[in-house]
């Protein structure tokens, strides 16, 4: 089998380990003669994976009782609805950062519900840092903030958590950077993540929601987007992503076998900072245009100073076993993509690529 380091932003890799276990219980899950795939959602043997994968997200994330867990379809793209609908009630406005472009889609899509109050933006300088908290001009009566904390993109990633103003709750989508490093839940009213980054595979979305936020949908919500429907019934209001979330929970159980989410944090500090060093040693011959604090540690975005080298670059590292490594149309150059599985070896492996790429063409 011809195996690949795969620096895809999303659907992204995953842990090897886990696609071998669900390779060998494909056909018969524990016993039960059937395939996760071909299960009743509300059989006891799929009610036992979720349960045990909302119990083993809560102890990773120390999720606290007042927050509701829910699986949820539609991919982040159907979040940038289901907040506003979701978080509006009684409020006219809503308060967001922008720092690019999945910002800049939950921008638009809010604007459909509410009047949204552009906090803070970084777009004068191309996406490049997040703007000083204390330039933000919050609104204490916002119905919430927003802001994406790991722009997958730009490779642009909040090296804090803001604070909004008392009362304003604080919603993130997060789906980039879900689970890659610890956070307290407490700060947030609601966190949101498509699975296909950090957590599994499409067809799921994760949100986590403190209670007191599920009452405030607008009257105009479809039953299908409403907070407090899929809360009410354990994400089975419906058919559930039964497979991606299935995958989901040997996800948690594989990162709770890393020492956690502490460490998979130090593994990916570890991975980026190697990266991000081949970048700034390489004497210009890449770069990197995000002001250092901001850089992400998920999407390490690059470019060639020649940029008429892309697609020898691109063709090259495929030659080497290193695919998917052209950036986003939206921002061109490179995007090396280094989610929680991205195994420590596949990121030396590119940078030694790297370095004799500079020492063939510099
Ligand atoms: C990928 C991504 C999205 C969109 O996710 P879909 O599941 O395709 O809707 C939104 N926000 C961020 C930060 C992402 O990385």
């Amino acid at each position: 089998m011809a195996k690949v380091y795969n620096f895809s932003s999303g659907p992204a890799v995953l842990p090897h380990s886990v696609l071998a276990e669900a390779q060998s219980e494909l056909l018969d899950w524990h016993g039960s003669g059937m395939s996760v795939m071909e299960m009743s959602h509300r059989g006891k043997e799929f009610m036992e994976i979720i349960h045990d994968a909302e119990h083993d997200l809560r102890r990773l994330m120390a999720i606290p009782e007042n927050y509701r867990v829910l699986f949820l379809q539609g991919g982040a793209s159907q979040q940038f609805s289901m907040v506003p609908l979701n978080l509006l009630g009684e409020k006219k406005s809503v308060d967001v950062v922008n720092t690019g472009h999945w910002s800049k889609l939950a921008i638009k899509e809010a604007k459909h519900y509410a009047k949204v109050n552009v906090v803070a933006s970084s777009e004068d300088r191309n996406f490049s840092y997040v703007p000083a908290e204390d330039t933000w001009q919050c609104d204490p009566n916002a119905a919430y903030l927003h802001y994406t904390s790991n722009e997958t993109i730009g490779g642009l990633q909040f090296p804090f958590v803001p604070t909004p103003p008392e009362g304003v709750p604080l919603v993130c989508d997060m789906s980039s950077e879900f689970l890659s490093h610890e956070i307290d839940v407490n700060r947030f009213g609601l966190i949101y993540a498509g699975a296909q980054k950090n957590i599994g595979p499409s067809g799921l979305t994760v949100v986590i929601v403190r209670e007191d936020l599920l009452d405030r949908a607008l009257r105009i919500t479809p039953t299908m987007l409403n907070y407090r429907v899929h809360a009410d019934a354990d994400s089975m209001y419906n058919t559930p992503a039964t497979f991606p979330i299935y995958i989901a929970g040997l996800v948690l159980k594989w990162i709770e076998e890393q020492g956690g989410i502490k460490g998979i944090a130090a593994r990916n500090e570890e991975k980026a900072g190697l990266l991000y060093h081949t970048i700034d040693s390489s004497g210009g011959f890449y770069s990197s245009h995000i002001e250092t604090p901001f850089r992400s540690k998920m999407n390490v975005t690059f470019r060639l100073r020649d940029e008429s080298l892309n697609d020898s670059f691109v063709s090259e590292a495929k030659k080497n076993g290193l695919v998917q490594l052209k950036g986003h149309r939206v921002v061109g150059g490179m995007r090396a993509s280094i989610y929680n599985a991205m195994p420590i070896e596949g990121v030396k492996s590119l940078v030694h690529f790297m370095q004799d790429f500079a020492r063939q063409h510099g």
